[in-house]
């Protein structure tokens, strides 16, 4: 049989990475416990200069977690992966991993309101500035944007909740010039629909609390590498770009990640020293939870694509739906990126506007009966939510509006249930509007 990871991605899915032994459960066991067991001080002494994968202590990982961040990396097509407690952890330890106080970062503006705030409030007290600029930019005027500490480049491959398509090979290629990874952060679009280390993107990041897991289970979070980075890139001064991973560490008796770990470098001390200071460690219970989702992932999204589109196609020929905006809808603004970076589907996530603004928006979420009014998207169950007045709250109008938030913009993330039915029940909403 051929590597697990030249398979197709169905079988991945369903195979990858964990394998039982003879007479072992077919299910990835949950190992429940804190600790782990070892009869001499050589083999412990081993754990601790990271010369063995075994697992120490559940702060550091279990073979629960670590089956799932294989999955996750074989997914992604990537070399390694490193789980977090949930989706915000996991873009804060891809930053951190590589950046300190004094460093600056590029990332386009249509994110995720969470990650927004804390690039533009947590980091910023920790002396890491982060500069957002309009990602639909041409390559040359983001290059432009370089400085002499720039150390990484952000973007989401679809915007949540601007549902914005990245130009991917666009930040690959501005990023290869500044000579800086590229992260994206794939959780709407999925592995199932995208895999942007195809196109140039270094590190991957995920909020699994989404379509991964996708029944509403478990909180938490991925990093997964591309393997395709070289972390001993210069300044122009000579000195190293990235000496996190590239020069000695003095917390590991002076061992350089990138030297001892090559294309697993960047997860390994995401665990080693991120995982380890921070604790933001996921829970074997949510890493199983999330894998069994996974399981299931292309077939899921196959059909949340299915159901997206005709919702989407019911409502762009609405009388009272103002506007609508899916990547998956002809003339959309994103529409042709689309087509070129998920070929398969836009995704389940679309967002539009009740004719009337805010208050005819209010009005037709209560009138909702199937589709359930959740902070929450990527789930089996048809989800709604009004950003402004909650996700996005926090944000001055002026920043929802840069971030793509229209006042009476409405999220709506397309679930698994009979299209029919989530059509007759926005169908029914939206008449007691009028
Ligand atoms: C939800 C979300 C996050 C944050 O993830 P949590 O698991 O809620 O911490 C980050 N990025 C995107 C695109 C998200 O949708």
């Amino acid at each position: 049989m051929k590597d697990m990871k030249d398979l197709g991605f169905e079988t991945r899915c369903v195979h990858g990475a964990y394998k039982a032994g003879s007479a072992g459960p077919q299910n990835l066991p949950i190992v429940q416990s804190t600790t782990y067991r070892y009869y001499n001080a050589q083999d412990v002494a081993e754990l601790f200069d990271l010369d063995s994968p075994n697992p120490m202590y559940a702060r550091l990982g279990s073979p629960t977690v670590d089956a799932f961040e294989q999955k996750m990396a074989l997914l992604e097509g990537g070399t390694a992966g490193m789980a977090a407690s949930s989706g915000q952890a996991a873009n804060l330890i891809s930053l951190l991993n590589i950046c300190e106080a004094g460093d600056h970062v590029l990332s386009g503006t249509n994110i995720y309101g969470g990650t927004y705030n804390l690039f533009n409030v947590t980091l910023r007290k920790l002396g890491i500035d982060v500069e957002f600029f309009d990602q639909d930019m041409p390559l040359e005027d983001i290059v432009a944007l370089q400085r002499p500490n720039t150390r990484a480049l952000f973007g989401e491959t679809l915007g949540n909740p601007a549902l914005s398509v990245l130009d991917l090979e666009k930040f690959a290629a501005a990023a290869a010039q500044m000579k800086v990874p590229f992260i994206v952060d794939n959780t709407l679009a999925t592995p199932a629909l995208c895999r942007p280390i195809e196109y140039g993107a270094n590190i991957v990041t995920h909020s699994t609390t989404k379509f991964a897991d996708g029944h509403g289970t478990s909180i938490g979070g991925c990093v997964i590498e591309g393997g395709n980075f070289d972390w001993t890139v210069k300044n122009d001064d000579g000195s190293l770009k990235f000496p996190s991973m590239a020069a000695p560490d003095e917390s590991y008796h002076g061992l350089n990640f990138y030297e001892k770990f090559g294309d697993a470098a960047f997860c390994t001390r995401l665990k080693a020293v991120l995982i380890r200071d921070l604790g933001c460690t996921m829970a074997p219970m949510n890493a199983y939870l999330t894998h069994q989702g996974l399981q299931t992932l292309d077939v899921r999204m196959e059909r949340h694509v299915k159901n997206a589109n005709a919702v989407a196609e019911f409502l762009s020929n609405h009388p009272m739906v103002d506007w609508i905006i899916y990547p998956g809808l002809e003339g959309d603004k994103y529409y042709d990126l689309a087509q070129k970076y998920m070929p398969k589907g836009a995704g389940a996530v679309m967002s539009f506007g009740v004719k009337g603004g805010r208050a005819a928006g209010e009005k037709f979420l209560e009138n909702l009966e199937l589709c359930s009014i959740v902070v929450h998207v990527g789930d089996i169950h048809t989800s709604v939510l009004h950003p402004a007045s909650t996700t996005h709250r926090q944000l001055s109008e002026e920043a929802q509006l840069a971030a793509g938030i229209d006042p009476g913009l409405i999220r709506l993330s397309v679930g698994l249930e009979t299209p029919e039915d989530i059509i007759a029940d926005l169908s029914q909403a939206l008449d007691k509007v009028k």
